[in-house]
């Protein structure tokens, strides 16, 4: 089959872009050399730029995980068009529609299952899906945002001012405009293009997927550290209206860091997450299945079999009732109820769930590592 023509804007800014950063920025840096102003600034505008995109385009806006204040709406705008990955519309209907139809080759704007060039960079350099390019009708709630709509009919106008107004004017602070503009403005933008493009390629091919294998989307710590906290994608793609991706305090996610950090001056709030008995049960039911399989081929099947699925069975109860009464709990200290003899029981009753469930959960982890040896 023939393929699609090239998208030529695209192309040549992503050629020239890179030409720049990784053979013009050395040769400039050795002849006239570079100071630790514009690595700042560079680094600085690496996280905030990045961040725009994961914050706002993503979090934000693509799955509405929280609502932010309109100051923190315009900031999240001009730093996405100054990463240079179209509008927050335009970016936003894409990447529903890879939600929606992930991994499907005709529909998915990115599919990983085109291959890692193509979800990584690929899909952007040809007129794949030319027919939609401008139906934003998955977006109709965006299109109510005035920010969003103020940076879509602006945007070249933003992105350009963005990317030399402020490299240019913080140049001429430190004495060296083209060198600014080159290290915080060229080579940066680079960066950030390919480390955010990571998401859509390497983590739908590299880690692991503890919640579910229905789609290629991974969950890796490694990646996670260079996509802003985007890398844990496997819980992301099944729990995509979480506002953390990286649901533990250990794993490193900032975007979830500056969500968080935001509400505590007022400046976003409703943030969005799973409930952890929905995350626990889909862990579960996900080691059920490998347990399965492993305990499949082995000679004592049957027998291994019906043990995995009655431990499981046992487990998911466990988990319903320690997740009912800890709800009993929370209402009763919402409420103004003092400690009378129901509340003790209340909290009793709990404490032995909590027990149950942690004991269940102990048998649970041997059984897998059990069927593990054995496979
Ligand atoms: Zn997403
Ligand atoms: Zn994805």
């Amino acid at each position: 089959m023939k393929k699609p023509p090239l998208i030529m804007t695209n192309v040549l800014v992503f050629i020239v872009t890179a030409a720049i950063a990784f053979i013009g920025v050395p040769i400039w840096a050795a002849n006239f050399g570079i100071d630790w102003t514009e690595v700042g600034v560079a680094i600085f505008l690496f996280y905030f730029t990045g961040m725009s995109i994961t914050a706002g385009y993503h979090r934000l806006w693509s799955h509405k995980t929280y609502d932010a204040n309109v100051v923190v709406r315009v900031v999240l705008a001009i730093g996405g068009a100054m990463a240079l990955q179209n509008s927050i519309l335009h970016w936003s209907s894409d990447h529903r529609i890879h939600h929606r139809h992930v991994d499907d080759n005709d529909k998915d704007p990115y599919s990983a299952k085109k291959g890692l060039w193509f979800a990584h960079i690929g899909w952007m350099l040809r007129e794949y899906q030319a027919k939609r390019y401008s139906d934003y009708s998955n977006c109709k709630d965006l299109q109510k945002d005035k920010v969003v709509m103020w940076q879509h009919n602006h945007y070249l106008r933003i992105m350009l001012v963005a990317n030399f107004g402020i490299t240019g004017f913080l140049g001429w602070l430190n004495g060296d405009i083209l060198g600014m503009i080159l290290v915080a403005g060229v080579l940066r933008l680079v960066l950030v293009h390919h480390v955010t493009f990571f998401i859509n390629s390497l983590a739908h091919f590299w880690g692991n997927q503890p919640y579910t294998d229905n789609n290629t989307a991974r969950d890796n710590g490694i990646l996670a550290f260079f996509t802003f906290g985007e890398g844990y994608h496997n819980y992301h793609h099944i729990f995509e209206y979480d506002y953390r991706n990286g649901i533990r305090w250990y794993q490193f996610d900032p975007t979830k860091w500056l969500i968080a950090g935001l509400s505590f001056v007022g400046l976003t709030k409703n943030l969005r997450r799973c409930p952890e008995e929905r995350i626990e049960k889909a862990r579960a039911a996900m080691q059920l299945q490998r347990a399965s399989e492993k305990a499949s081929v082995l000679p004592n099947a049957d027998e291994l079999m019906q043990t995995i699925q009655s431990e499981y069975d046992l487990l998911i109860q466990r988990m319903s009732e320690y997740y009912a009464a800890r709800k009993r709990l929370m209402r009763m200290k919402h409420s103004s109820l003092k400690r009378n003899l129901e509340s003790l029981e209340v909290m009793y009753k709990y404490k032995e769930l909590k027990q149950s469930l942690a004991l269940q959960k102990e048998k649970w982890l041997q059984l897998q590592s059990l069927s593990f040896q054995m496979a």
